[in-house]
């Protein structure tokens, strides 16, 4: 049932950064678990490099402390963390002078893959791509990985890909985005190009509507600083939400190879229409009562004044055949009442109902469910059992992943996992190219121009709720409404 465990080739890795709390909580966490899978190779080496003054032995035990914390999440025997250990080593870094450079060049093997994880600042992005390029670090085979955020604007997002392509060609430049290394966003591509039945109705003359929605239960936590310079719309939209919306409304690729794929992504954005003010609503959290705990956004961000959302909600809209009139209505936010990443597919009402007014309205709706519980369900309209006449309900054919696969859904690979193995294939299908994250800032600039020009200011609502009010109206003018974020 599950997938085969393929191991990759043997390979270097180094993880600059490799003391941060990225590093901590997923990077090291998901390289132990497909070390525990089998799939690395006896060779392959992890590599952390970062600022922090360590010897080999100190990182090991600086590991095991973060494997220890954040959970291994698998059934491992006895000995492997062991195992696991003797394929880590530490280079002391820094990225912006000289220190450890030569070190960590005379450790590189020669020969196998070389995969260098940027979890560092943007800033120090350029460094890293130089410095590995003047020590010899930066052959035909090595590739690096960076992390989000990729640019705050079109201006430094082009400013970034420009430096990076100074020492790097576009095949070596992995951008992750964590979100399209879920199994159910790629289990989203397999149901659509795999399968006969839904291809032929995923358009507008089927399709109602779409919602995408992330919702977040907690707050802006210890990055309020960041993320008051960025917000919702930096933060998710330009990224995690914008690639869930191109692959539900993408053209089938004629392959599924990187760059048909990414090109067909890249098609979405670009035909994606501006979206005029009344259609966008901005909305920040207020403190949960008698909660000290969880103070409004703007105690939160220490910033009585700021205007940024830590809730947006949008109605969209794609100018080509496929999808001219039907809407895409995305919103994520924090603080919200439940924890649910979901994409629905709501089709349109049969075009005559036989059972008459009485049966009431019902649509097929498919939502993939990429929080909690993964998996997807097509909700099915059936004659309710029993007498009294035809009466109708909905019931969903539900595909859970952990129903599905049973014991063997504790093995499917979260999305660092199989994300930093597709480094080492070398496989760049899901990750962003360049010209996607700067059309992406292209089509989301002018939307945070208009609003900070206008002195928008977001519409507070309360924690725990859906979000703000005028966010259920976005919907309710058009006659639809939102699925309920449950808690
Ligand atoms: P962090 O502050 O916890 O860690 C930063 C790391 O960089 C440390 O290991 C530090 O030693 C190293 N470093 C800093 N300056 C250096 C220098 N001059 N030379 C060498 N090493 C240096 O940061 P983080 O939370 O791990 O985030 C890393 C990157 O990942 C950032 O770009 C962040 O935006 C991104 N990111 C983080 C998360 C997360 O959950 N933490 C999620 C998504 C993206």
């Amino acid at each position: 049932m599950v997938s085969r465990v393929i191991p990759v080739d043997e390979f270097d890795l180094v993880i600059f950064g490799g003391t941060g709390d990225l590093a901590r909580r997923k990077i090291l966490p998901a390289l132990f678990r497909r070390f525990c899978a089998g799939q690395m190779e006896p060779g392959a080496r992890i590599i952390g490099a970062a600022r922090s003054e360590m010897d080999d032995d100190g990182y090991r035990n600086f590991v095991r402390e973060a494997l220890r914390e954040f959970g291994t999440g698998r059934s491992c025997e006895e000995g492997t963390l062991d195992g696991f250990c003797e394929t880590l080593s530490y280079v002391t870094v820094d990225a912006r002078g000289t220190q450890g450079w030569k070190e960590l060049a005379a450790k590189m093997k020669i020969g196998v893959v070389r995969a260098f994880y940027f979890s560092v600042g943007p800033s120090l992005f350029g460094d890293l791509a130089e410095r590995l390029h003047q020590y010899g670090m930066a052959d035909a085979d090595s590739r690096i990985v960076v992390e989000k955020p990729f640019g705050r604007d079109l201006a430094t997002a082009r400013a970034l890909n420009h430096t990076l392509a100074l020492h790097f060609d576009e095949g070596q430049i992995y951008r992750i985005d964590h979100y399209l290394g879920k199994e159910t966003v790629q289990n989203l591509m397999a149901v659509r190009f795999g399968n006969m039945l839904f291809e032929p109705l995923w358009n507008a003359q089927y399709v109602d509507h779409i919602q995408i929605t992330v919702a977040e239960t907690v707050g802006v936590g210890g990055r309020g600083e960041y993320y008051d310079r960025s917000g919702a719309m930096r933060d998710m939209i330009q990224n995690h939400l914008m690639q869930l919306l191109c692959l539900i409304a993408m053209e089938p690729p004629a392959k599924f190879d990187p760059d048909a794929v990414r090109d067909e992504k890249l098609k979405v954005i670009r035909a994606l229409d501006p979206v005029p003010p009344e259609d966008i609503v901005r909305g920040q959290y207020l403190a949960e009562p008698d909660d000290p705990e969880k103070p409004g956004y703007l105690e939160h961000v220490d910033n009585p004044r700021s205007k940024t959302e830590s809730f947006i909600a949008m109605r969209l809209a794609i100018s080509n055949w496929r999808w001219k009139g039907t809407p895409f209505y995305l919103r994520t936010g924090k603080r919200l009442r439940g924890r649910t990443s979901e994409i629905a597919v709501v089709f349109k009402d049969t075009p005559h109902s036989i059972f008459g007014p009485e049966a009431g309205r019902h649509r097929n709706i498919l939502t993939i469910r990429l929080q909690p519980n993964e998996g997807m369900e097509l909700g099915v309209t059936i004659k309710e059992p029993g007498p009294g006449g035809m009466r109708l309900i909905d019931v969903p054919l539900d595909m859970s992943f952990a129903e599905a696969l049973g014991p063997d859904a504790e093995e499917v690979p979260d999305a660092y996992e199989r994300l930093i193995m597709d480094v080492v294939r070398g496989n760049q299908t899901l990750f962003m190219r360049g010209d996607e994250v700067e059309a992406a800032w292209a089509w989301t600039d002018p939307l945070i121009d208009g609003w900070e020009a206008r002195g928008d200011a977001p519409e507070p609502y309360e924690s725990g709720s859906s979000g703000p009010e005028d966010a259920l109206m976005l919907m309710h003018r058009d006659g639809r409404r939102w699925r309920e974020i449950r808690a």
